[in-house]
């Protein structure tokens, strides 16, 4: 039914409704969240979204998944308010324009939200959706998050100053750029606690999902892509970018994008399933390759993150392909549970052991390829060379792959161009030897950064939980 979920390792199927599974964010039982069946969008309903406005459009398809959870009227102005100019920067009115780089290849800006990031694009909806929720059920909400750089900075100004809601937000202290740091650092105070971990962002993930086993902390909400809502927000813009580059609606399209996480692309294979005439989901990875190699081979296997120039991907035990798992065992929880227990006792696991072939990816659509750090530098001076245009490495790294994957079949291809290069200056500075000029919003901002900013833990959950006792 439209806006009932079920947790991806509840044997029961108990199902929750869309507005419960946005304040709760992980399932109790450690799951995530999926819709109990995928709504269909018909071709003639995408025909009459070609001419749509971004927000408009993005109704049609969310609510579907919401059901009657939120009412019509609300969840409109909602959306309306969560890409309302100037927080976004539309061109010609287009939140999510899609720009031309050669024959049948495109990019698709997501990242013109007040953030610089594609992650403005689900979460300016999930920080509106939660707090109308919370005002409608008197209650509050206390979040905690992590983040590789992008999503802290994206939550914070989401909910920034919204009464319903208390944010602590753990960051790596090595590797984010200082852009994204000044980006949070200039977020702290009111409801927002930021807190650097002595860690990668894995041991930030770990602090999370460990305080959400412990009954006094298991009630915290999430803005991490664990959160359906988040994955949910992320699904109109395939279907927009996909109306702006076919010639009739019914044709086929590609799509390209960079990977950490696994959620955006996640959100690609849902559109695709809603009725998408999606071809090929390419998953771009960087030398943190772990879901190029399960793709290419079946076996996911964790190994220690590395930093690198596309920081946001720099993730080695990606959350969400468990719900893409959970189709591919046909939705059976017990599947589900022993992957699950097999991965935590081994680190390892081998999707044939779960009943799943290698060509069951490709069946689904999904492809992959991951790119080196000079792969992206070349690819930037490239297209800079060509266009004139300046790309981010983690657009770069899906651009470098979209080129070995583009074949002359006529098939449309659509690379997500998922932050604007501001944020990145010292790999564009390497790449074309100069940093380009800064947007009006962007100037100075590192001279935001204080340590004051930042509250400083080792790698431990005690340290965390006293910390977020004494704040709340
Ligand atoms: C978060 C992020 C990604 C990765 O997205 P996932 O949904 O986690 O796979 C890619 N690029 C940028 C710029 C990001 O911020």
């Amino acid at each position: 039914m439209e806006g009932k979920l079920i947790s991806t390792r509840d044997k029961n199927k108990k199902e929750i409704s869309y507005t419960d599974a946005l304040l709760e964010g992980l399932a109790p039982d450690g799951g995530l969240y999926v819709p109990t069946e995928y709504p269909q969008i018909s071709i003639q309903e995408l025909e009459g979204m070609k001419k749509m406005s971004y927000p408009e459009l993005a109704f049609e398809i969310k609510k579907k998944l919401v059901g009657n959870t939120i009412p019509n009227n609300d969840l409109k102005t909602l959306l309306k308010n969560a890409y309302a100019e100037p927080k976004f920067n539309s061109q010609n009115s287009n939140t999510v324009p899609v720009k031309k780089i050669e024959k049948d290849l495109f990019m698709q800006n997501l990242s013109l939200g007040p953030t610089a990031a594609f992650k403005d694009m689900a979460l300016q909806e999930l920080g509106q959706e939660m707090n109308y929720e919370l005002n409608k059920r008197n209650e509050k909400l206390i979040i905690l998050g992590a983040t590789s750089g992008d999503t802290g900075s994206s939550a914070e100004a989401a909910v920034k100053g919204l009464k319903n809601i208390t944010l602590f937000m753990l960051s790596p202290k090595i590797g984010m750029s200082n852009f994204q740091k000044a980006q949070m650092g200039s977020l702290s105070g009111e409801n927002i606690f930021n807190i650097s971990v002595n860690g990668r962002f894995d041991d930030c993930q770990d602090l999370v999902k460990g305080l959400k086993k412990d009954p006094e902390f298991s009630k915290l909400g999430a803005v991490n892509s664990i959160n359906w809502g988040r994955i949910s927000s992320q699904i109109p813009y395939f279907f927009s970018g996909y109306l702006q580059v076919i010639k009739n609606v019914g044709d086929e399209i590609d799509f390209v994008v960079p990977t950490g996480n696994f959620g955006n692309v996640l959100s690609g294979y849902i559109a695709k399933k809603m009725g998408l005439p999606i071809r090929k989901l390419i998953i771009a990875t960087n030398e943190n390759n772990v879901l190029d190699k399960l793709i290419k081979t079946g076996i996911y296997k964790i190994t220690p993150s590395q930093i690198t120039s596309s920081p946001s991907m720099d993730i080695s035990k990606a959350s969400n392909y468990e719900r893409l798992l959970f189709d591919l065992v046909d939705r059976n929880t017990e599947t589900v549970i022993k992957y699950v227990e097999k991965f935590r006792k081994d680190g390892k696991v081998d999707f044939k052991d779960f009943g799943i072939s290698l060509d069951t990816f490709k069946q689904n659509g999904f492809y992959s390829d991951s790119s080196t750090h000079q792969d992206r530098i070349n690819t930037i001076k490239q297209l800079y060379k060509e266009t004139g245009k300046i790309i981010d490495p983690h657009s770069a790294d899906a651009l470098t792959i979209a080129k070995k994957y583009k074949t002359n079949d006529g098939i449309p291809m659509v690379c997500m161009e998922t932050a604007l290069p501001v944020k990145f200056e010292d790999t564009i500075k390497e790449a074309l030897s100069f940093i380009p000029e800064r947007e009006k919003r962007f100037i100075g901002i590192e001279k935001s950064i204080s340590s004051n900013n930042f509250y400083e833990i080792s790698i431990n959950e005690n340290d965390l939980k006293a910390y977020i006792r004494k704040n709340i």
